[in-house]
């Protein structure tokens, strides 16, 4: 899954052609559904902000910003908090593809100089942008972070429970003529170095049954861990926003092309693969951190009627020269992130908030 989504050359996410978010594109997000995501998520920052005692040198970060338009949105919407906007002294962009960063950075519409340093134009505030590959690199101070749509492509394990103990699913080469794909699973012969960490580590259910499966992402749990210690150390919050249950599950590993699903084994590098996010096992990690409190899941649909997204809508359908066309998309788009037969309920929102935080996680 890693090599598929991520190789230098060949990966999902980082090959040049085409638009993968979007209409056009094999998948569609919150961001991109309607402009009203990001400005919820301007709300929530600022709304977070003064519940954190309103710090100042405030470090504004998204990881996995696809293309930009959530950080767009939000920066528009939050400026208009004058305090909140002198409060942040830089915006930054954790992001892995080359080719995304770029996108982002023509959305968010700045300027380079000569030296490389980028400046957002006047009207989302003016602040300088960095781009980063980890949370590691960000800077000190408090921490505001938004990760949408981030955790769900990142890539997972799977694990089989067999009468020799747990084994590993693992990706073979399969060279039968008569079969369609080149890829196969196969339960590993031996217990792997996975199986043997997340034995450690206590991860492994108690009293396993023969043929339970389960499916974890390693990469997930450690970003989550590592955004819990940082604002245990710096103070801040974090919202982590995907579609996934409040529980481990054993395969979820789907694969989208063009809006439909695909095998996972087919066309590596030109299909889109993604996980349901297993929000118990992020809860379990940050919970162990001493200094923040996790809060949620709790259904996005929930939390955007929470942030206030009916008021947004309405105060948009309000606006001068909307046409009947208009009117019927925006209302498509709002019913499509809150109705929880769409996204309101299989895509959730988890927080975690430092112990100075006022009250639960805004909106949670
Ligand atoms: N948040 C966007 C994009 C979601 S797609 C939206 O909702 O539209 C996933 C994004 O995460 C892409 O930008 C991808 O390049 C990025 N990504 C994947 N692995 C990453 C990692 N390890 N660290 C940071 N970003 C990553």
């Amino acid at each position: 899954m890693d090599l598929c989504l991520s190789h230098p050359r060949y990966g999902y996410y980082k090959r040049q052609k085409g638009d993968k978010i979007g209409k056009e594109g094999d998948f569609i997000t919150s961001p991109e559904i309607s402009q009203m995501f990001g400005e919820l998520m301007g709300i929530w920052s600022v709304a977070s902000w003064e519940k954190l005692g309103l710090p100042q040198g405030v470090r504004l970060a998204e990881i996995g910003p696809g293309k930009g338009t959530l950080m767009k949105d939000l920066l528009r919407s939050a400026k208009t908090f004058k305090s909140f906007t002198d409060a942040v002294e830089s915006v930054h962009m954790v992001e892995t593809s080359l080719m995304l960063r770029e996108k982002q950075a023509e959305a968010l519409g700045g300027t380079k100089a000569e030296d490389g340093r980028y400046t957002l134009p006047a009207e989302l505030g003016s602040k300088p942008v960095s781009w980063h590959n980890t949370i590691a690199e960000l800077p000190e101070g408090p921490l505001l972070l938004i990760g949408q749509e981030l955790l769900d492509a990142l890539p997972v394990h799977q694990f089989e429970y067999t009468e020799e103990g747990w084994r590993e699913r693992m990706v073979v080469t399969d060279t039968d003529e008569n079969f369609k794909f080149h890829f196969n699973f196969k339960l590993s012969d031996k217990a792997t170095p996975a199986v043997l960490h997340l034995e450690k580590s206590g991860f492994m259910p108690d009293n396993p049954q023969v043929g339970m499966g389960i499916e974890v992402c390693p990469l997930g749990l450690d970003i989550f861990k590592r955004v819990a210690e940082r604002i245990a150390k710096f103070g801040g919050a974090a919202l982590f926003i995907d579609y996934g249950e409040d529980e481990t599950q054993a395969d979820t590993l789907r694969g989208l092309k063009a809006h439909s699903m695909v095998d996972v084994r087919s066309e590596p590098g030109l299909v889109d693969l993604s996980a349901d996010v297993d929000f118990s096992a992020l809860r379990m990690v940050a919970e162990k951190v001493p200094g923040v409190r996790v809060h949620g899941p709790v259904p996005q649909g929930h939390f955007l009627s929470a942030l206030g997204i009916e008021v947004r809508l309405n105060a948009l359908l309000d606006s001068p020269g909307i046409d009947d066309k208009q009117a019927l998309d925006l209302y498509d788009s709002y019913r499509r992130l809150v109705d929880p037969e769409q996204m309101g309920r299989k895509y959730k929102v988890i927080a975690i908030v430092a112990d100075k935080h006022q009250g639960p996680a805004v909106g949670l």
